[in-house]
């Protein structure tokens, strides 16, 4: 280890504590951990604050010694760097110790949160305390944060799936060690920070997401109100090729908000992975593989198990009884001109775990743990997330790059259609791969990045990516790139706040 990052670490230890700044073989490993295609991605040693002073303090040492911080919320970021930094040798700054719900505002509909704060840890207070208002999760870990998440631009399952739409006000950390509060936060004694976004002037936030220029340390969230009736739907597809159908008949349900969340329409391949992941990995790993393979009998047997089709739709319906009594009748007329489909109603829904899953996290239940037995470390899973119009043309083509790019490398097509504003389609393709033969795990990179590039020369730009691809895609945008490198230069001189983030990374 180099000497300015030791020296950088014991200058740390002053500030948090000894036992809060960690250095040890077991500890870098656990944090080098991912299950992308290339290595593991070993960090130089884990420092744990426990207040934005804290924070401060740090950076400010990093400053001094030149060091790399990368900041994680919970470090769930399974799929697409888990705790990892894009590059080997910066210290993670883990913020499992500032995990403090600051306030739930019952009224008001919003609550203030450290980083650390997970999806579970909120719903648990809120059942607890009896608060009527449900949060929004992603599929992923029910111990993921809700700042990471927010600050990835990550989406759930609610009619408040977009977590930054959804987020108002934030407490930044620069690299210099300043706090800047954004929205309203600036005016001293402001009753409005976590109700009003805009605040005066230019709007910062979106430039604290997906970003390298600061650390959030407080952020607020609007939640949803429980509503006095919920209805999820689920839709069973028989037919492969219905999808374009599919895709037009949910495009103005949703833009006229008929359906009020994100309409997922789920391949088969991706609704298993999911089943194994949401519990059912026991059941389903040992028939699939790490590759999620099966033969014609397997996907038999597997469809009866967990009730499904070659496409799952999943949406569901909120408000008052009566109107989603009619919003319903809507549904199924719009779908009537279709066939070799069925609805999945309720009771069927409790009997398959898969469905159980879809029902609890449209009402804002962050799921079990995350289970994926023989899974992290071994076996290679990631996202590939192009957006697209709502429009079946477009879908298709979508649909047939990534077919035809994961056959070209030996690999199954497997991903999630999010119709989310009715406008914008976030295609989640899942790429499943046994990480640890090292030459699938090559075609599995190879297969990443020319999907990427292909998606990107016919105009359809992934909405996000893994640590090692951010550059691959960043350097596509030209002026973009070169502007977000000056910000970089003017907000973190030295480049030390999670270098490569996003490909910003002044000492490429
Ligand atoms: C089966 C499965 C399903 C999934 N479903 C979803 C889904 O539905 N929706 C979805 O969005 N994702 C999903 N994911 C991806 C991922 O698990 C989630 O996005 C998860 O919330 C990210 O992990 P985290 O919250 O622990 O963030 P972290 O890992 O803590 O952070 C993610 C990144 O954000 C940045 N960051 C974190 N904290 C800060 C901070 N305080 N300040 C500045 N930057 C920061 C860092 O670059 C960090 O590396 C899924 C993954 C799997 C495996």
């Amino acid at each position: 280890m180099a000497k300015s990052i030791q020296q950088a670490l014991r200058a740390m230890e002053v500030v948090v504590g000894d036992n809060h700044v960690l250095s040890d073989p077991g500890t870098l490993e656990k944090y080098s951990l991912n299950m992308l295609t290339v290595e593991n991605i070993a960090p130089a040693g884990v420092v744990k604050p426990d207040s934005v002073e804290e924070v401060q303090d740090i950076l400010k040492i990093a400053n001094q010694y030149k060091v790399g911080i990368w900041p994680i919320s919970t470090g769930q970021n399974h799929g697409y760097g888990m705790a990892c930094a894009a590059k080997p040798g910066n210290i993670i700054l883990d913020f499992a110790r500032m995990n403090r719900i600051l306030e739930v505002n019952p009224d008001l509909a919003y609550a203030l949160v450290e980083p650390g704060v997970t999806y579970i840890q909120l719903y648990k207070y809120l059942q607890k305390n009896k608060i009527p208002l449900w949060i929004d999760c992603p599929s992923g870990s029910p111990e993921s944060s809700l700042v990471g998440n927010t600050t990835e631009r990550g989406v759930g399952y609610t009619p408040m799936a977009e977590h930054f739409l959804f987020s108002c006000g934030m407490e930044v950390v620069l690299a210099d060690g300043k706090i800047l509060r954004t929205g309203t936060g600036p005016l001293p004694g402001t009753k409005t920070w976590q109700i009003f976004k805009w605040g005066f002037g230019p709007y910062l936030d979106g430039m604290f997401t997906a970003s390298n220029f600061g650390i959030v340390t407080k952020l607020g969230l609007w939640l949803m109100p429980e509503p006095p009736a919920y209805e999820p739907m689920g839709i069973v597809f028989n037919n492969p090729d219905d999808i374009d159908r599919i895709i037009e008949i949910l495009r103005p349900l949703k833009i006229n908000n008929v359906i009020q969340n994100g309409a997922a329409v789920t391949h088969v391949r991706k609704s298993l992975g999911h089943a194994a992941v949401w519990g059912g990995s026991k059941e389903i790993l040992p028939k699939v593989g790490r590759r999620f393979d099966y033969t014609p009998e397997v996907l038999k047997e597997l469809k009866d198990t967990y009730n499904l089709g070659n496409w799952n739709s999943s949406f569901a319906l909120y408000g008052l009884p009566e109107i989603i009594q009619i919003h319903k009748k809507i549904i199924k007329d719009a779908f009537s001109s279709m066939s070799n489909y069925r609805f999945v109603d309720s009771s069927e829904m409790s009997d398959s775990p898969y469905w159980q899953a879809r029902e609890k996290i449209m009402r804002g239940e962050p799921l079990s743990e995350f289970d994926m037995s023989d899974w992290v470390g071994q076996a290679g899973s990631l996202w590939i997330s192009p957006v697209a119009p709502v429009q079946h043309e477009h879908v298709t083509t979508q649909i047939e790059i990534a077919k035809d790019t994961c056959a070209k490398h030996g690999f199954k097509y497997s991903a999630e259609l999010i119709v989310g504003s009715g406008r914008d389609l976030h295609h989640i393709i899942w790429l499943m791969f046994d990480r640890s033969d090292m030459d699938e795990r090559q075609r599995a990179h190879q297969c990443v990045g020319e999907m990427i590039d292909r998606y990107c020369e016919v105009g359809y730009l992934p909405y996000r990516t893994n640590v090692a691809f951010s550059d691959h895609i960043m350097k596509k945008l030209g002026l973009f790139r070169e502007i977000c490198h000056d910000l970089k230069r003017l907000f973190d001189p030295n480049g030390i706040l999670s270098p490569g983030k996003s490909g910003i990374d002044l000492h490429d």
